[in-house]
């Protein structure tokens, strides 16, 4: 079997002094010898300019970096420019989505979907891009049905994707069963499982509230009784995360995409107890 294929993905630091603390980050995490970095795009182009100065500071630095883009509200032309600087860049990877609108403009936003943003980075720029797409294993909460959500994968594929990163979750079967689904849709790309280290407890639950990721009750309810106990939730965050990846990875998963949210320690230590890096 291959050496699975890891990446980190990071949010937009908002200062110049958050970026260069996000490089001493990176540098941490290199030591497990990552595929990419990559990095977030608030929707609707709010961090449009703060994206693109973080990977040129990852990059500067010489570490490979996959801006994530979203339509937003912008123009073809101003994306197309967006995408060329990128190009000039030496950037070789993207992760292409639709983006969460910023709450308040939800009602009135124009949806431009994933699939229409690979589409146009395919037709302005043929295969300069290695194009990732998200995908969604327990199922993206606006999905008309389960069935509806792989129909819409599939079609962000047959656009050009070249492979997708999943949501976090926390169950691996619900990761076991999609791919046979996908595979079913004759989806044959790689699927690489997003993951979520756990380092709190508040956090974990909000986010994963709004994003429709399934918390198991007995890893909530032991999260609640250590909540106050930030070293012990972290050793067992540490442990559970690690068990999920060994499962992943025997299972035939392609690699793991970690959200880091701009951390090094939970997943460098979950990547080396996988014996990766
Ligand atoms: P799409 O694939 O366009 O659509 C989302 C869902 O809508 C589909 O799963 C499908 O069920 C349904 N759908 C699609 N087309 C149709 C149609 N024609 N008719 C009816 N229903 C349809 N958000 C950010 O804002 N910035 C980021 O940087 C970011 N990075 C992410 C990285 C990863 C790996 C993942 C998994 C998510 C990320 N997100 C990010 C969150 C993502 O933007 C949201 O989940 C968003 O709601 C959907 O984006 P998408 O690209 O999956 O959308």
């Amino acid at each position: 079997m291959s050496q699975p294929q890891i990446s980190y993905e990071f949010f937009p630091p908002q200062t110049e002094a958050g970026r260069t603390r996000l490089i001493e980050t990176a540098e941490a995490l290199a030591v497990t010898d990552p595929a990419y970095f990559s990095v977030t795009y608030g929707a609707g182009g709010s961090t449009r300019t703060r994206t693109y100065e973080t990977v040129v500071k990852l990059m500067e630095n010489g570490m490979t970096t996959a801006p994530h883009l979203s339509w937003g509200d912008d123009s073809e032309s101003t994306l197309v420019s967006l995408i060329e600087k990128y190009r000039e860049l030496g950037v070789t990877h993207m992760v292409a989505l639709r983006g969460d609108p910023p709450s308040g403009i939800g009602a009135t936003a124009r949806i431009r979907r994933a699939h229409s943003l690979v589409n146009l980075i395919r037709r302005h720029f043929g295969n300069t891009f290695n194009l990732y797409v998200a995908a969604y294993p327990e199922t993206h909460p606006d999905a008309i049905s389960p069935e509806d959500d792989i129909r819409f994968l599939r079609k962000k594929i047959e656009s050009g994707a070249d492979g997708c990163i999943t949501q976090y979750f926390f169950n691996a079967d619900s990761y076991f069963y999609f791919i046979d689904r996908c595979r079913s849709h004759r989806i044959e790309t790689p699927i690489v499982p997003g993951i979520m280290p756990i380092t709190n407890y508040e956090g974990l639950v909000k986010f994963s509230d709004g994003c429709g990721a399934d918390i198991p009750r007995w890893i909530r309810t032991r999260l609640a009784h250590l909540a106050d106990n930030p070293e012990d939730l972290l050793a067992f965050g540490i442990e559970v995360v690690t068990n999920l990846c060994e499962r992943l990875l025997n299972g035939g998963a392609p690699g793991i995409h970690f959200y880091t949210l701009n951390k090094p320690h939970a997943s460098v230590q979950i990547a080396r107890n996988l014996g990766l890096g």
